[in-house]
């Protein structure tokens, strides 16, 4: 088991398998340029699965693939396949578009749980902000999950100004769709362009849920970023996921994977442990993994204040978030 020195356990492993995407959502893509990793400094499929089963000899048994998109990569099912093997809940994070090319794989690999991110739910809106015509696609995509009997959970990325439009319409959604919409605080990555007043709490979009509802708190399981609420008596649920305004940290127990093979303890944290190198070279990864964990710092990854209103973004040293894999 992968205890960091906080206590925590480690046993949630999110693995980046591309930093490439086919969309250009406004708060995720930095706006210059940015160069996406070669092939030969991306895991293979067989690397992936091979550091993946040295996590689970450490206890983890929970991977979610991200990216970047993950269904873009040509060796997807592959990867998909071979991590379905192991003793995981295996599970994805997708902007939807090609849900439908995957369908069945996603069946077969008893994948039960996905994560869609649609932050819109109008054509023209969703356009600016993922820079793609392709609302219709994801929604038609989403409904087909749902119609095949996925758990699916709705990411909102929550933007000051443009969320509260909406906000009635997501809530709607609840009534209609036995799904989960999680709005998640804007957060701060290299080339975002994050300022605190973007940032629209937990606390704001609450006190606007109950001008027009009936809101109940629900028990969220162990380690869930999420808060997790009941909107009347409707058969979905909304979901908060507020790293700004009441950051999680206590009960974290993810680690991450970039693309390029290096262990990322946190979102935020600046430290990166090269375990694609080491595997390259033959060498046992074990007690890089352990040591990765061993440095986790207690909360943000160490780089920034709780209260998200002094945050200076430009003082952070970080990634993209397409580089680091969210
Ligand atoms: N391409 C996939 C997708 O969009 O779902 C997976 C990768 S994406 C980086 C993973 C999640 O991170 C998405 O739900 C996205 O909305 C969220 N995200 C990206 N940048 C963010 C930011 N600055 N603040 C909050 N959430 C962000
Ligand atoms: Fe691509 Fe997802 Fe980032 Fe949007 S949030 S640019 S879909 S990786």
């Amino acid at each position: 088991m992968l205890f960091d020195s906080f206590g925590r356990i480690h046993n949630y492993l999110r693995i980046s398998v591309t930093d490439q995407c086919n969309f250009r959502c406004t708060y995720c893509m930095p706006e210059e340029e940015y160069a996406c990793a070669g092939k030969d400094e991306l895991m293979s499929a067989a690397e992936i699965t091979k550091i993946a089963e040295e996590f689970v000899k450490l206890g983890v048994n929970k991977i979610r693939l991200t990216g970047g998109e993950p269904m873009l990569r040509k060796d997807f099912a592959q990867i998909v396949e071979s991590l379905s093997r192991l003793p995981v809940e295996l599970t994805i994070t997708t902007n939807g578009v090609l849900v439908d090319k995957y369908l069945e794989l996603l069946q077969k690999s008893n994948i039960k749980t996905i994560n869609v991110s649609i932050d819109s739910l109008i054509e023209t809106e969703f356009e600016k902000i993922t820079g793609r015509n392709m609302f219709q696609r994801v929604w038609q995509n989403i409904q087909l999950l749902l119609n095949n009997g996925f758990e699916i959970k709705l990411n909102v990325v929550a933007m000051k100004g443009h969320v509260e439009s909406e906000f009635e319409n997501f809530l709607s959604l609840t009534k209609d769709y036995p799904l989960e919409v999680r709005f998640i605080e804007f957060m701060p990555f290299t080339g975002n362009h994050w300022e605190s007043n973007k940032v629209i709490t937990e606390l704001e979009l609450l006190e606007l849920a109950k001008l027009n509802h009936e809101v109940k708190a629900i028990v969220a399981p162990a380690h869930s970023t999420a808060k997790k609420y009941q909107i009347d008596n409707n058969q979905g649920r909304i979901a908060f996921i507020s790293t700004m305004s009441s950051h999680f940290c206590g009960d974290c127990n993810r680690l991450r994977l970039t693309a390029n093979g290096k262990i990322k303890n946190c979102l935020f944290g600046k430290d990166e442990i090269d375990v694609l190198s080491a595997i390259r070279n033959n060498q046992s990864i074990e007690n890089l993994i352990i040591k990765s964990v061993s440095k986790k710092h207690k909360a943000l990854g160490g780089q920034f204040s709780t209260d998200y209103k002094e945050i200076k973004a430009e003082s952070i040293i970080n990634s993209s978030m397409i580089a680091i894999g969210g």
